[in-house]
């Protein structure tokens, strides 16, 4: 029996005669944190697709906790401990930071007509608020806000989205689609702080990358994703060293450590 709290087995995913994904193997332990890398059109939304229940897979299974997810819409998903955000930020942009935060929450009752928005859970919301690290932005409207607080945004609204027990026991699978794309330096030391956080508290989280500063001195454990296939899974320094992945990736003069040094040096920048 293995112990692995997510198991992908021979997972395939095919476009008409492109195939996304073929045949992919990964198992992942309860609290790691896990970077899947790879070139564009690697097939790593795919694979996030099929894991949260976008994409039905051509083949494979998908075990979270043991339990097959396959066949389950997005949303039981969801209430098994599975969330996830997006490559391109869904937030909506007229309403507060607390209000996007309380309109996903799950538990809440369905909005009607008479309901306040207000009113639902604002301890939770605000909980989930400062969790992200937007304590201070709380009621500004997300049209006003910088980008890296919309992303750490998505991230609150994914977590929002679970189920209060499952939120507290840290028994989640976090899934986040380029959490820093388009974020600067600085900004995105910090989100990858955050996700580290996240990770602490015992969710599992998978995330995918492509500034490698976010990637090597943050993740646990890499994973390579080439043309819908794992080339390389391991710890970062392996990874790093496997010549394939640096032939066909990360180039011949791939430095971890200075990696691991600009990501000091944006959180320096960040808390400076
Ligand atoms: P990545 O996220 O690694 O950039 P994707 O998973 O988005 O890669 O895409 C993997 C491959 O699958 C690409 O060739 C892409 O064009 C194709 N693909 C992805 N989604 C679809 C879709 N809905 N229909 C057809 N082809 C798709
Ligand atoms: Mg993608």
């Amino acid at each position: 029996m293995s112990t692995s709290a997510l198991q992908v087995q021979g997972l395939a995913k095919h476009f008409g005669g492109v195939r996304a994904l073929d045949g992919v193997d990964f198992e992942v332990p309860a609290g790691q944190c896990v970077a899947l890398i790879g070139p564009n059109g690697a097939g790593k939304s795919t694979c996030f697709d099929c894991l949260a229940g976008q994409q039905v897979p051509t083949a494979g299974e998908v075990l979270w906790q043991s339990q097959s997810l396959l066949g389950k819409p997005p949303a039981e998903r969801q209430r098994l401990g599975v969330a996830r955000t997006f490559q391109v930020a869904q937030t909506f942009e007229a309403l507060t930071v607390l209000q996007n935060i309380q309109l996903v929450l799950r538990g809440a009752a369905p909005l009607a007509w008479w309901d306040r928005m207000d009113r639902r859970q604002p301890e939770r919301a605000m909980h989930l608020a400062a969790q992200a690290g937007l304590q201070l932005l709380v009621h500004h409207t997300v049209a006003d806000l910088p980008y890296g607080a919309k992303k750490r945004l998505e991230l609150a609204m994914a977590l929002a989205g679970l189920p209060q027990t499952v939120a507290d026991q840290g028994a989640a699978l976090l899934l986040l689609d380029e959490p820093a794309a388009g974020l600067a330096l600085a900004e995105r030391a910090d989100m990858m702080t955050l996700v580290r956080q996240v990770a602490s508290q015992g969710v599992t989280v998978l995330y995918t990358e492509h500034n490698m500063d976010a990637v090597f001195g943050v993740a646990d454990r890499v994973l390579v994703l080439m043309q819908g296939r794992l080339v390389a899974d391991g710890a970062p320094e392996a990874v790093a060293q496997d010549p394939h992945v640096r032939e066909r990736y990360l180039g011949m003069d791939f430095d971890l450590n200075a990696n691991v040094k600009t990501h000091a040096k944006g959180l320096q920048d960040a808390r400076g």
